[in-house]
């Protein structure tokens, strides 16, 4: 198996480490003192941090697992105090994100950006994007990419970066139309959700059974992102168009990006120079140990506009024990389970590792 480590180099720059590679215990002396920055940060200039901060005092968090005194942030939370969470002012904030909160009714989300923040989703992409694609490639960009500051948008700017060119398309409005484009400009790498980038190559077959050349052909790698991700997904991709396909797993509130699939194509490595990631059990918030599933906290490490501080995601995974083949020192996360994490507690391991 190729050895890329891209995001290891990238991490050892980012947390200052010794060598062209970092050891954990360099990773975890600077996510502790980079979780105790933002603590103090943030219940020094949030009004929201302040009030749920009040009465812990940071001289008692001497480790990283003393770090389960603080208490959780929900999403209910967020929608309701987000303007009181803020850190900076709103001359500062570049971007709103606003989102529905799945399945309810409540108020929607809302995401505050300052342009430091962009700048670590680009540079996240940048280096993330190196895992599939070089300078050699063109990538199709099936996000939404409108407006300055989008995913799409960010994203674009880290394959530039790259040296690759980038083609930034938005959502998939007319598959013939994306399927010419594709031949036309000659693209090998495309960036999408699930079902879109599969309703390309299910069109892409019909239209070969039609005795078309098959336009997905020059396609060498997929990264698949914002579903949830079910496997035959990626297995029909892979046969149709003979490609590698790579999994992305984040949300708006981790600043777009979190975790991408390395070579071994299983599971995926976080960005732990940016987010503090903990499993839990969503019962009893109590913090899991590597190997067993949960619900994924997280905690920013370099934010400004608004840091989140143990942020209950919903979302349902596990970091592997073992260390991933292909080398790197980052945790292994294990493929992300649907946004439906009481129900899929409650049913057993099993029945999760079939999906
Ligand atoms: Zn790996």
């Amino acid at each position: 198996m190729e050895k890329d480590l891209y995001l290891d180099e990238w991490t050892a720059k980012k947390i200052a480490a010794e060598g062209s590679l970092f050891h954990r215990s360099e990773l975890e002396a600077y996510q502790y003192e980079k979780v105790m920055e933002t603590l103090a940060f943030a219940k020094e200039n949030s009004r929201f941090y302040a009030e749920k901060l009040r009465g812990i005092d940071l001289n008692d968090i001497l480790t990283l697992s003393d770090f389960s005194k603080i208490p959780f942030t929900t999403v209910q939370e967020l929608s309701q105090e987000a303007v009181n969470m803020l850190c900076v002012s709103m001359g500062e904030i570049k971007r709103i994100v606003s989102l529905e909160t799945s399945g309810s009714t409540g108020p929607a989300k809302r995401v505050y950006f300052t342009e430091e923040d962009q700048e670590l989703s680009i540079d996240h992409f940048h280096h993330g994007m190196q895992l599939l694609s070089d300078a050699s490639d063109t990538v199709l960009i099936l996000l939404p990419c409108q407006r300055p500051g989008s995913v799409g948008d960010l994203l674009r700017i880290g394959v530039e970066r790259l040296g690759a060119k980038a083609i930034p398309y938005g959502l998939v409005d007319n598959k013939e139309k994306v399927l010419n484009l594709m031949q036309e400009k000659a693209v090998t790498v495309i960036v999408g959700t699930p079902a879109q980038v599969l309703s390309l190559a299910l069109a892409d077959e019909e239209n070969k059974s039609a005795n078309q050349k098959l336009k997905g052909e020059n396609i060498r790698s997929i990264l698949l992102s914002t579903d949830y991700i079910p496997e035959e997904t990626v297995l029909t991709l892979t046969s149709l168009w003979g490609c590698r396909v790579f999994e992305h797993y984040g949300m708006t509130e981790m600043g777009l990006g979190c975790a991408v699939s390395c070579c071994n194509l299983n599971g995926y490595h976080p960005r732990e120079a940016d987010l503090f990631l903990e499993i839990i059990n969503p019962k009893t918030g109590e913090v899991l140990a590597d190997g067993e599933f949960g619900e994924i906290v997280f905690t920013t490490l370099t934010r400004k506009a608004m840091p989140f501080i143990r942020y209950r995601t919903g979302d349902f995974s596990r970091f592997l024990a073992e260390p991933c083949p292909c080398g790197s020192h980052l945790k292994w996360l294990d493929k992300v389970g649907k946004r439906m994490i009481d129900k899929r507690y409650e049913s057993s391991e099993s029945a999760y590792e079939k999906e």
